[in-house]
């Protein structure tokens, strides 16, 4: 196991997308979308280049109507008449990538079953190709950043949730409905807490920003002598500062978090064997108060060490783009 190997180009290369006639190539631009549950942004793309054109970013509003015509307009902002030939999109799931059908995600109340990728279709005159921003962000880590010349992937964003997306010899992994690789939700312990997802035990509500804030309330509501304060507000940023300070409280909930996510990693392991396991999202700036117990947990309940030989562990290399940019490998894939 290579732990935390320092990942150092992050300069975006070329995509092996694209190939065809030369003539096309030269003409034809991917248009690429990432939906946020803030922001919306768009970017344009030439031939096989990862440094956009064009790009536009504007408000989601995701909770207020308006946010179909809210894309469009983003959209139609850096349209270029005849020259774009498909569209990427990542965007927040489940969601069904086959049909471009939002199912019921909880960040867009109106995309309820909602034809995302047909209509934008009709309306533009060209392919559009979506799928959830985890898997994006894991194929865009693939395809240009972290995890460019391996075969096997592994990516996962510990955030407010958790979320993944895994390549297997060299195919982006979606499953027979397009929900695989839904990592975080992989059930560690049915009668553990409550999910996001609103089921129980799941990865996500071990080891995520959510569930470390909820432990430590949970623990000074119980009693428990800490330099933190009980709250709503209360982050994973804030408790990794009291850790780094030495709040015993603080540094045993990282513990718990990193212990359940080498569980759920082991598993992952089991089923995708990887040769590099690449971590995302504001929880995994945590570092050793997090990978440590992690690591240790992941060696003591992984099957066979074999696993672990020569298994790169590191972080995301492209940051906040990496749902612009899986959603533009995602285009070029399918339409070459
Ligand atoms: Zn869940």
């Amino acid at each position: 196991m290579v732990f935390f190997h320092t990942y150092s180009d992050l300069s975006c290369g070329f995509g092996e997308a694209g190939r065809g006639s030369v003539i096309i190539i030269l003409m034809s631009l991917t248009v690429a979308v990432d939906i946020g549950g803030t922001h919306i942004r768009v970017a344009v793309y030439e031939a096989e280049s990862t440094k956009p054109i064009a790009h536009h970013r504007t408000r989601s509003q995701a909770n207020k109507p308006g946010v179909y015509d809210r894309l469009v307009k983003a959209i139609e902002s850096v349209w270029q008449k005849g020259k774009v030939t498909a569209i990427g999109m990542a965007s927040p799931g489940p969601l069904d990538p086959y049909t471009g059908t939002i199912l019921d995600t909880p960040n867009i109340p109106e995309w309820n079953n909602f034809p995302l990728g047909p209509n934008l279709s009709k309306h533009f005159g060209v392919p559009v190709y979506l799928d959830n921003d985890a898997n994006m962000a894991g194929l865009a880590e693939w395809r240009y950043g972290a995890g460019q010349g391996h075969h096997d992937v592994i990516y996962l964003t510990i955030s407010t949730g958790i979320g993944g997306g895994v390549i297997s010899s060299d195919r982006l992994l979606q499953g027979f409905h397009g929900m695989g690789a839904e990592l975080g939700h992989m059930l560690i312990d049915p009668n553990g807490p409550i999910c996001g997802c609103g089921h129980f035990g799941h990865a996500e509500s071990f080891s995520s920003g959510t569930a470390i804030a909820r432990h430590v309330n949970e623990q000074l509501n119980a009693g428990c002598k800490s330099t933190l304060q009980a709250g709503p507000d209360l982050s994973a940023a804030q408790i990794a500062d009291a850790a780094h300070a030495g709040d015993a409280l603080a540094i045993a909930a990282f513990e718990r978090a990193g212990h359940y996510l080498g569980i759920a990693v082991a598993n992952y392991l089991t089923i995708f064997d990887p040769s590099i396991l690449i971590f995302g999202g504001g929880v995994s700036q945590a570092e050793n108060l997090l990978f440590k117990p992690f690591e240790e947990s992941l060696r003591k309940h992984i099957f066979h060490p074999h696993y672990l030989d020569n298994l790169v562990i590191t972080r995301a290399g492209l940051g906040d783009n990496a749902g612009l940019l899986g959603a533009l490998a995602l285009a070029r894939m399918k339409s070459s």
